[in-house]
């Protein structure tokens, strides 16, 4: 595979886009950030990487860091966990509430807000720290030992954060919340706003690529749960925009509101694009678009 090449054809091909779309502004400090930016990165399993464009500027990992807590506790193997959230996709907003009151506070996938407080919930209540949990992860995959919680956007996600809030006590109403929910909001606000490059997080993303081997060679999880990872990701990751990005791009992704998204090619490569600019759906538009050209140039869509 000439990954330079597809690199290349990448960048030409998402440079139209880039800036398109509105950054996340119900978060403050993410309605800072300049929209024109982009970049791009390619992680194969062997450790090349190949990467363009701002591929080397920190932004707020958001919904993406959701793939890491989802895999740090799968990896405590805690059967309760999957009594406390579902696994089919929701067609709804990422942070709606009518579906969870529905369902009796049990939220459809781990993915969409309520199951990734869940999920961070449960993380907090198995190690008495989920963001050292997620941050010590990231830190070992990427190799850099300075990846941290950026504080001014985990306060500004604290102050903004009144629907997170209420999604998290309308949980705690089904006695589905295990932690108090001032304190697993405030690792779940937190975790969202680990700050991380494109080259990091598609470093970080072979993990899942290498069905749960890590960078030291050592295992994470097992190759049957880094399966129901990818699962998730392809079947969830991008909200109620999956479907649309199973036909467009074809390969596993999750997305986050900084602008992030990340793709894994199992056994190939993981795969990381950042273009703040976000569709009505909360997915980077630069950065599908740019997925959808890897996933032509690279020939390896799944579907
Ligand atoms: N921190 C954001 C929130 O909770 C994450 C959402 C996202 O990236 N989709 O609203």
């Amino acid at each position: 595979m000439d990954y330079r090449r597809v690199l290349q054809q990448v960048m030409s091909t998402a440079a139209p886009y880039v800036g398109e779309g509105k950054v996340a502004d119900y978060i403050p400090e993410l309605a800072r950030v300049d929209p024109k930016q982009f970049g791009f990165a390619i992680a194969t399993v062997d450790g090349r990487v190949f990467s363009d464009g701002d591929a080397d500027v920190p932004f707020a990992i958001e919904s993406v860091s959701k793939v890491f807590a989802l895999a740090l506790v799968l990896q405590r193997g805690d059967e309760k966990y999957w009594s406390r959230v579902r696994r089919e996709p929701s067609g709804m907003a990422f942070n709606d509430l009518i579906e969870l009151e529905v369902e009796n506070g049990i939220p459809r996938n781990p993915f969409i807000n309520p199951g990734a407080i869940v999920t961070t919930d449960q993380l907090l209540a198995d190690t008495g720290d989920a963001v050292a949990s997620a941050r010590a992860l990231l830190r070992a995959e990427t190799g850099n030992p300075n990846i941290e919680v950026d504080s001014v956007t985990a306060e500004s996600e604290l102050r903004t954060g009144d629907r997170n809030r209420a999604i998290a006590y309308l949980m705690a109403s089904f006695d589905n919340m295990a932690n108090p929910v001032d304190l697993a909001l405030d690792h779940y606000f937190r975790q969202c706003s680990i700050s991380i490059t494109c080259a990091e997080l598609a470093k970080a993303g072979l993990v899942i690529a290498r069905h749960g081997l890590r960078a030291d060679g050592t295992r994470l999880l097992s190759e049957s749960d880094a399966r129901h990872v990818i699962a998730l990701m392809a079947t969830c990751g991008t909200y109620d925009e999956a479907g649309n990005f199973a036909y467009r791009v074809g390969l596993p992704t999750k997305s986050g509101v900084g602008g992030g998204l990340l793709a894994v090619v199992p056994n190939h490569c993981a795969v990381a694009a950042w273009g703040p600019g976000l569709d009505p759906k909360g997915n980077s538009i630069s950065g599908a678009v740019a997925l959808e050209s890897f996933a032509h140039a690279s020939g390896l869509a799944m579907y």
